[in-house]
């Protein structure tokens, strides 16, 4: 588990997620950009979010080298379920995708993508999570829906997990 502090709260985000960037990082020239949406829960009587789910891409979404764009309807059902299953606990909380750059850095589409989500998503957080995961790191912000500001908490090597994990 990640767990990192932002303000006065923790955003603790399990590995499984990054894992599955990795696996998903555009290493060859032909690798298509993917996403999905981020998935936790906010935890009870304290001050921190737990991100331990996401959706992978579907049928219908778009992906092309340097664009990725799901579609809201088959990603809404998919976390329709995950809430249900989870007895309501879970929500939506983000948006990660990949990017064919080493170091990966937000596009002027992803920063206004970001805050048109801070204002419309339809999910009980203050807080979204929005990770891009580059071919040698990955990147986490979080974006504050009180008064929409986006901050970098987090940079990381996919390896570092991988010898966390072990
Ligand atoms: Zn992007």
């Amino acid at each position: 588990m990640l767990r990192i502090k932002y303000e006065n709260m923790f955003i603790n985000v399990e590995e499984t997620i990054i894992e599955e960037i990795r696996a998903r990082r555009q290493v060859n020239y032909q690798d298509k950009e993917s996403g999905g949406m981020v998935i936790g829960s906010i935890v009870i009587n304290s001050n921190e979010i737990e991100i331990k789910d996401y959706t992978i891409p579907q049928i219908g979404d778009h992906q092309s080298r340097y664009r990725f764009i799901r579609k809201k309807k088959t990603h809404n059902a998919i976390l329709q379920k995950k809430w249900m299953d989870s007895n309501g606990t879970v929500m939506y909380m983000g948006e990660w995708h990949t990017h064919p750059e080493n170091d990966p850095h937000y596009s002027q589409q992803d920063i206004r993508n970001w805050r048109k989500l801070l204002k419309k998503s339809y999910t009980f957080t203050d807080y979204l999570i929005f990770i891009i995961g580059g071919i040698d790191s990955y990147k986490i912000w979080v974006g504050n829906r009180l008064n929409g500001e986006i901050v970098n908490i987090y940079k990381g090597a996919y390896d570092e997990i991988s010898s966390n994990s072990n």
